[in-house]
């Protein structure tokens, strides 16, 4: 019985940002007793809207609408969910200005900064319907064929950090739910607004409890990846909370998927065209400090050869003296603020180290007072290797640079870290940095680029960065079951 999944798509597809917020369940706008309102960062000011508070019943109902339509979604074919996908992708479009105000408020970027983080979502939401899992089949004869193939798991829950929260909820939004699962959107309660308007939207475009949203206190994720009706939990975030989801989730053996911190390592070798070293610094510096530091997969810790060492850090200084800085209203800035109270305190001890560790600031170090969480981009000059700023992931806008002389060492280096995330070698002797790369240990490596992303590409960690990975076929197939599917021909009867 699919008569309710009929595409019965409300016509007006634009939502009002100036309203409450509320969790959507089972196609519902539904209050909670309970509501809380996050902080802009660039303001320190709570924002005007109420965000709701889910309870443990929500969650209860939740999951129990999400295993209802699962039965029925499952059973589309994938063409038809990829349909229901394109139309959710066209109502994100028609409401990109809305949202990159939210985020502006909401996440601390920039007009510019969340801009770019839309036009993230909306590729993704483009390109991610045109996936499909290759069937293998490894015997297929006469007597028998032995076929792999990929079954939904059922409810899928995605638990979203509050960095880029649009474009990594929807990068595991979109996967689960063409694969045939159901899906319950956990946003931080950092950024809880934007998956809130989001799901909004998918009430107006989805049957009711395929796409469902809860925003609550601290309580809700160990509520859902303890609840027994959920399958599976991808889940984007520091190391420490995915080693605690990990351990919940064991409870019932669900599915999971880990993304977690990083500390790139780039390398860049001597010979590095110098005639175009100051395009690759360029790039380079805007990869380490994009979205002040607050990724993930951004360059953490460039190794710069001794030979173009004071060259390249002089370029870098005076590149990071051009980056405007500014707060959710001002359109020339592309480097916002640091997203909330709790993640700049964690930071700015760090910068408090640079004197009481007697490290050189090549560039920023001092803190002014400001009305948002702002952080001067600082560049440490060769800071001894055992450092904190080169050991553990800043999540900030403040990088080291480190001189290296030998190949074999500089590798070592990069891959002494508990994590591994990406990591990166710039030459312009191609096959000299690929030789270099392959040796580096992280679940993506780049040649001459870093941060490189595709929707049909997956990317993950190795190491403590994390399980499994996300995007791509590979992506694809982490929201499914594998299942062996045998068929024995029926041999035709000898001729009497
Ligand atoms: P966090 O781990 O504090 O929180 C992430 C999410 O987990 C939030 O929604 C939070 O409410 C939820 N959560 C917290 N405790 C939980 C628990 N016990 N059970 C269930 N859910 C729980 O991370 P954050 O501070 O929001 O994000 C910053 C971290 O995320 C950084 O370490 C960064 O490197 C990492 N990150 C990784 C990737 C990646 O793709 N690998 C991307 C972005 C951020």
């Amino acid at each position: 019985m699919y008569t309710c999944f009929k595409m019965s798509i409300t016509s007006n597809l634009e939502v009002s940002f100036e309203t409450d917020f509320y969790n959507v369940i089972n196609n519902e706008l539904v209050d909670t007793p309970s509501k809380r309102r996050t902080i802009c960062s660039s303001t320190k000011q709570p924002l005007k809207f109420e965000v709701p508070v889910a309870t443990k019943e929500d969650v209860d109902r939740a999951v129990d609408y999400a295993a209802r339509a699962y039965t029925s979604w499952s059973k589309l074919s994938w063409d038809k969910r990829a349909e229901y996908l394109s139309k959710f992708a066209d109502a994100i479009e028609a409401n990109k200005d809305g949202f990159v105000k939210l985020l502006s408020l909401e996440a601390g970027k920039p007009p510019q900064a969340a801009a770019f983080e839309m036009a993230q979502v909306i590729g993704v939401a483009r390109q991610m319907p045109l996936l499909r899992i290759k069937e293998e089949k490894p015997i297929d004869d006469t007597e028998r064929t032995a076929i792999v193939r990929y079954v939904p798991l059922g409810v899928g829950v995605g638990i979203i950090p509050w960095n880029f929260p649009l474009l990594l909820g929807t990068g595991k939004l979109l996967p689960a739910l063409l694969a045939g699962n159901t899906f319950i959107w956990k946003p931080s309660p950092f950024t809880p607004h934007g998956a809130l308007k989001l799901a909004e939207i998918g009430s107006k475009i989805f049957p009711p409890g395929v796409f469902q949203a809860l925003s609550g206190d601290d309580s809700l994720g160990p509520w859902l990846t303890a609840h027994p009706g959920v399958a599976k939990v991808s889940f984007t975030g520091s190391v420490e909370t995915g080693k605690r989801i990990m351990t919940s989730c064991a409870g019932t053996l669900k599915r999971v998927t880990l993304e977690l911190g990083g500390n790139d390592a780039a390398i860049i070798c001597d010979d590095v065209d110098i005639s175009s070293v100051v395009s690759s610094v360029n790039q380079i510096t805007l990869l380490s400090f994009v979205h002040s530091g607050q990724i993930c997969m951004v360059i953490k810790r460039i190794y710069v050869h001794e030979k173009i060492y004071d060259q390249f850090l002089a370029e870098m200084a005076k590149q990071v003296k051009t980056f405007k800085m500014g707060g959710y209203n001002d359109p020339e800035a592309f480097f916002g603020p640091v997203q909330n109270e709790m993640q700049y305190n964690k930071v700015k001890s760090l910068y408090a180290k640079i004197n009481t560790e007697g490290w050189k600031a090549a560039v920023g170090g001092e803190i002014k007072d400001s009305e948002g969480f702002f952080l001067p981009a600082t560049i440490i000059d060769n800071p001894p290797e055992d450092s904190e700023v080169v050991q553990d992931e800043p999540f900030g806008p403040i990088v080291p640079v480190l001189k290296w002389s030998d190949e074999e060492d500089v590798i070592r280096r990069a891959n002494n870290t508990k994590l591994g995330l990406g990591a990166s070698v710039w030459s312009s002797d191609v096959p000299r940095a690929q030789r270099m790369a392959e040796q580096l240990e992280a679940g993506s490596i780049w040649v001459n680029t870093h941060f490189e992303l595709a929707p049909n590409v997956p990317f993950g960690g190795h190491k403590e960065s994390g399980l499994g990975m996300e995007w791509g076929e590979l992506g694809l197939k982490g929201w499914c079951n594998p299942q062996a599917y045998w068929v024995k021909h029926i041999q035709p009867k000898p001729d009497n």
